[in-house]
């Protein structure tokens, strides 16, 4: 006969296990989106530069999104955790160049990097704390120099058009991984190239392939748009 005692400790080692578990399966992959700031603000909507002044020309970040191997992707996950400034401040300026917000009227980011922490920050938080998952993406920003990859290839942001293959072809020369594509509308109707898709391993470091696309299309020319 097994010990009453036993039996328990069995039992807690159980659900030891399971939890780390759940832990582990919180989400599949990140997309590490990245947008460039042309496109965002030549729409019929129209953007605010920030407070701290015109970003650079260059592809600014979006985010980095968990995302599940279904496409589907977990969000708001932790409302007890909410963005906390005081955490990243040492990141602020590095935040402001790679990172910019472009919605009206203008901010100085905080209210973008909060709303991406809380929607999709937290549910990676068992693997990457708040300045860990800000420095992250800074550092996969520096990894994935997306206007010099399309540059090498001649691929230029003043206004003219390309194929959605050349475009691919050109990031994935440069940074090895298959990219996707999102495109969006400008004022006068044309598709125009608004937000590239990289996918990354769980914690964080590498890029990998992605294991499934978002959905969407863009036309067959793309323009891309000075800024
Ligand atoms: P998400 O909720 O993370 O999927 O991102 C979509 C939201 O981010 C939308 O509300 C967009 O208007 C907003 N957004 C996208 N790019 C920017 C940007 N550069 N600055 C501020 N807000 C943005
Ligand atoms: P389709 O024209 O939708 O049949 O797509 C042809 C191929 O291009 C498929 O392998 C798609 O997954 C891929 N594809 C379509 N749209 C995009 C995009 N925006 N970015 C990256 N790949 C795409």
């Amino acid at each position: 006969m097994e010990s009453k005692g036993s039996i328990l400790l069995k039992l807690l080692l159980l659900l030891q296990y399971l939890s780390l578990l759940c832990a582990a399966q919180d989400f599949d992959f990140f997309y590490f989106v990245q947008q460039w700031p042309g496109s965002y603000c030549d729409t019929e909507k129209s953007c605010c530069y920030p407070t701290s002044g015109k970003p650079d020309a260059d592809f600014g970040i979006h985010g980095l999104w968990p995302n599940y191997n279904d496409g589907s992707y977990p969000s708001n996950c932790d409302p007890n955790n909410p963005f906390n400034p005081s955490q990243i401040s040492d990141l602020t300026s590095s935040l402001q160049s790679n990172w910019p917000t472009l919605a009206c009227p203008s901010g100085d980011g905080i209210t973008f990097w909060s709303h991406e922490w809380n929607k999709h920050g937290t549910c990676s938080e068992s693997l990457l704390k708040q300045h860990d998952y800000f420095e992250a993406a800074l550092s996969l920003r520096q990894k994935a120099n997306l206007l010099q990859a399309l540059k090498t290839a001649g691929i230029e942001p003043s206004g003219g058009s390309y194929s959605l293959s050349s475009i691919k072809g050109a990031i994935k020369d440069a940074i090895g991984y298959t990219p996707f594509i999102e495109c969006n509308v400008d004022s006068s109707g044309n598709s125009q190239l608004y937000q590239v898709y990289l996918c990354v391993n769980t914690s964080a470091s590498d890029f990998i392939e992605c294991p499934v696309f978002p959905g969407g299309k863009c036309g067959s020319d793309i323009q891309f748009p000075s800024f």
